[in-house]
């Protein structure tokens, strides 16, 4: 699965959001309980109203949510690259992410005390930025230095790892991150391996007082314009709105939204721009016993994405019957649009789209 990773300085309200995200009633989902692998990493499911309304049609006795999981990376302070604070042991944890969600400070609060002593978040994004910088510029220093001797071997993947090292030093220095740097498609393999800190797609969480959490504020407002001029996403979130949603039952939680003025809970939003963020999409297995959502990246070729669910689902592969998710909807399940036509066969090199419903042919 998917996993992001929460970061921030402290008192900002990583662990609020985490908590409210991970209790959250939704998240839980009937037949999914939310599972605490470790007290900071939570695992939720990805609300999706098209999965109920196929698991409707189908009358599937079960609905089992995609899911994406939450890391609460706290001890991130100005010097951790030098071992201040939880130092090395944090970093360790970003390296294993997909995606960074980065929780800025965007409430005013007398009570809550600012690390800096200001309420600044493109300032706080900065000093967080600078260190996974910091950090990264010295493990690129020490793996190169590593790598000279099987350069001089001419070893083909020490060549690849130290070029892209290079490429990456080349824009730290400058005092940018690594995701600035622009990478082929042959590289991009390498590159993902080499894990740097600063190569992950962010998403900054702006996290305001409850009466800013329809339309934002002004600090919101600067982090946008950041986020924009950088290439990442943003979202306005009130932690504490999200935990107490998270104690509400879903009708409640629906009648709460409504007088906060506010569509979709923080979490959908989260989780919705995480997916972008990282290209994610998803498709749909759809019949009587179960309706259930897979992610994939998009452009996943079918063979691939049938290799979510089972390794030998890929190995076999054969074909995918497909049907799109308005079609199913509108003909009204898998039969009438099988009638209407309405069911392909696609082969190996059908790119699935999202929101296909799949059911896939198989040797074994
Ligand atoms: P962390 O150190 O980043 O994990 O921060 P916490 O989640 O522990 O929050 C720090 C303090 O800020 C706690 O006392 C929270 O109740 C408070 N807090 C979190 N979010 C908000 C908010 O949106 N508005 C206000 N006023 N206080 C908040």
């Amino acid at each position: 699965g998917f996993k992001m990773g929460i970061v921030g300085l402290p008192n900002v309200g990583k662990s609020t959001l985490f908590n409210a995200l991970t209790r959250t009633a939704a998240a839980q989902a009937a037949n999914f309980p939310f599972c605490t692998i470790e007290p900071n990493v939570g695992e939720v499911a990805v609300p999706d109203a098209r999965l109920d309304k196929l698991a409707a049609i189908a009358g599937s006795k079960q609905i089992i949510p995609t899911r994406m999981t939450f890391v609460d990376i706290a001890g991130l302070v100005k010097g951790a690259s030098k071992g201040e604070g939880l130092g090395n042991q944090f970093l360790a944890n970003i390296r294993e992410v997909d995606a960074i969600a980065h929780v800025l400070r965007c409430f005013e609060d007398g009570d809550v005390t600012h690390v800096e002593g200001r309420v600044d978040p493109v300032a706080d994004a900065e000093v967080i930025e600078t260190e996974l910088m910091l950090a990264d510029l010295d493990s690129i220093e020490k793996r190169r230095a590593g790598l000279v001797r099987k350069l001089k071997g001419g070893d083909k993947e020490a060549v690849q790892a130290d070029r892209l090292l290079a490429l990456a030093q080349a824009v730290l220095e400058e005092g940018k991150p690594a995701r600035t740097v622009e990478i082929d498609d042959d590289d991009l393999k390498a590159w993902k391996m080499l894990q740097l800190l600063t190569s992950k797609p962010v998403l900054y969480v702006c996290n305001v007082e409850e009466s800013n959490a329809a339309e934002g504020n002004a600090h919101s407002a600067a982090v946008a314009e950041m986020a924009a001029a950088e290439g990442a996403g943003s979202v306005v979130i009130s932690a504490q709105i999200e935990e107490e949603i998270s104690q509400l039952d879903p009708e409640e939680a629906f009648v709460f939204l409504e007088e906060m003025g506010l569509e979709e809970a923080g979490l959908d939003r989260l989780i919705k721009a995480g997916y972008e963020l990282l290209h994610l999409e998803t498709y749909f297995t759809v019949g009587p016993k179960e309706a259930r959502a897979w992610t994939i990246p998009s452009g996943t070729p079918a063979p691939k994405a049938a290799g979510v669910i089972h390794g030998d689902f890929e190995k076999g592969f054969i074909r995918a019957e497909t049907i799109a998710y308005e079609d199913f909807v509108t003909l009204g399940g898998e039969q009438k649009a099988k009638d209407a036509g309405k069911m392909r066969a696609e082969g190996k090199g059908y790119v699935v789209k999202d929101g296909d419903v799949l059911h896939f042919l198989f040797n074994t």
